[in-house]
């Protein structure tokens, strides 16, 4: 068991209550975990303590060389008044992987666990109860040693922050237009693709601009090498319904292993749909919209858990999907993920934790 020290807030904030209309990730709750890291001492001080600004030496070093990671995931509180959590193990599994890539120490999993199961116990009154709404729960960790040198950073800093969320895109299980990118790419294999850090989503923002200004709310990314393989959408990885089967680029070194993305697979396979996880070209894409055989396409990603999509755009390629509407499989797999998450649907792979 984590040995964490608390130290209350003597001004807890008000809770937002049912009547108000929750975005995503813009309201904290009054507490947040911290554990620091230095080499020879390793991870220690665990502690919850006042949701606060943090000080670090202007030479920190996350920032000027972005040696900083972070998760997602989510808790619910279900109709009998348990709080659970999805897959924690999965996050804190992809955590350590990204560790490793970034030249970050690793914590061990239960420590990590408990101190997820610690901060969310104390902020229980916080999660919201409203249909699409849940607690988000932020871990990051950052490099702190103050120096300009190139290097790993000898001492880091996990904190956990939690926020009360609705819908993460405005349209909620509404469709979304997105651009495929054809100028930036995001990852390649061997670089930073399969680890979730900032930087991955630094490197997205040019792009991101422009497909707003055009009118799309996401990009979808090609591979960086052929400039002509799916892979994944900003936050999120992508399926296609083509012909009957479910169809999701396979992990390849610079794809994000969504935990989402791993559910949709387990529960379509369960449904007895033919999945593949391969190579999709674009052109795969565009002829299969020509012909009628796109039926579907969807995000998955833990904030939207499933994002419809009703419009890909490729240069002058327009492709109409699902009428524009919310597609079979997409809907139940939302409505089946959801339904687990918040006990409302036997959790028959063993998904869901309960924190007590
Ligand atoms: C977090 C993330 C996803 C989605 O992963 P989930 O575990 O399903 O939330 C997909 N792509 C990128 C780039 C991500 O950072």
């Amino acid at each position: 068991m984590l040995n964490i020290r608390f130290e209350k807030t003597t001004t807890p904030k008000p809770i937002p209550g049912a009547e108000n209309p929750l975005t995503f990730g813009t309201i904290f709750t009054d507490h947040m975990f911290v554990m620091d890291y230095a080499t020879g001492k390793g991870w220690h001080d665990a502690r919850i303590v006042p949701y606060a600004p943090i000080s670090l030496d202007p030479s920190a070093m996350v920032f000027h060389y972005g040696q900083e990671m972070f998760e997602g995931l989510k808790a619910y509180k279900t109709e009998d008044g348990k709080t659970l959590l999805f897959r924690p193990d999965k996050n804190i599994e992809r955590a350590n992987n990204t560790n490793k890539r970034i030249c970050i120490p690793e914590i061990s999993e239960s420590d990590f666990l408990d101190a997820i199961k610690a901060i969310v116990k104390e902020e229980e009154a916080w999660i919201p109860t409203k249909p699409g709404t849940s607690l988000y729960i932020r871990p990051f960790i950052i490099a702190t040693d103050p120096y300009l040198g190139v290097r790993p950073s000898d001492t880091y800093q996990l904190i956990i922050i939690l926020s009360p969320v609705g819908a993460y895109y405005k349209e909620g299980l509404d469709p979304v237009k997105i651009w495929i990118e054809d100028e930036y790419v995001r990852a390649v294999k061997g670089g930073l693709g399969e680890a979730k850090t900032g930087a991955n989503y630094v490197a997205s923002l040019a792009s991101q601009v422009k497909a707003h200004k055009e009118g799309y709310s996401q990009v979808l990314w090609l591979d960086g090498v052929h400039r002509k393989y799916i892979e994944e959408v900003g936050a999120m990885n992508i399926f296609f319904k083509i012909n009957g089967t479910i169809i999701t680029p396979m992990l390849n070194g610079s794809i994000l292993p969504g935990v989402t993305r791993n559910s949709a697979i387990q529960l379509c396979k369960h449904w007895g749909l033919p999945v593949e996880e391969r190579q999709v070209s674009v052109e795969e894409l565009i002829d299969a919209a020509k012909t009628g055989a796109l039926e579907e396409v969807f995000g998955t990603g833990t904030a939207a858990v499933i994002s419809p999509v009703g419009e890909l755009r490729f240069e002058d390629d327009i492709m109409k999907i699902s009428d524009g509407g919310i597609g079979e499989i997409s809907q139940k797999l939302y409505d089946t993920i959801t339904g687990i998450q918040l006990g409302k649907i036997k959790d028959e792979f063993g998904w869901t934790v309960e924190v007590n």
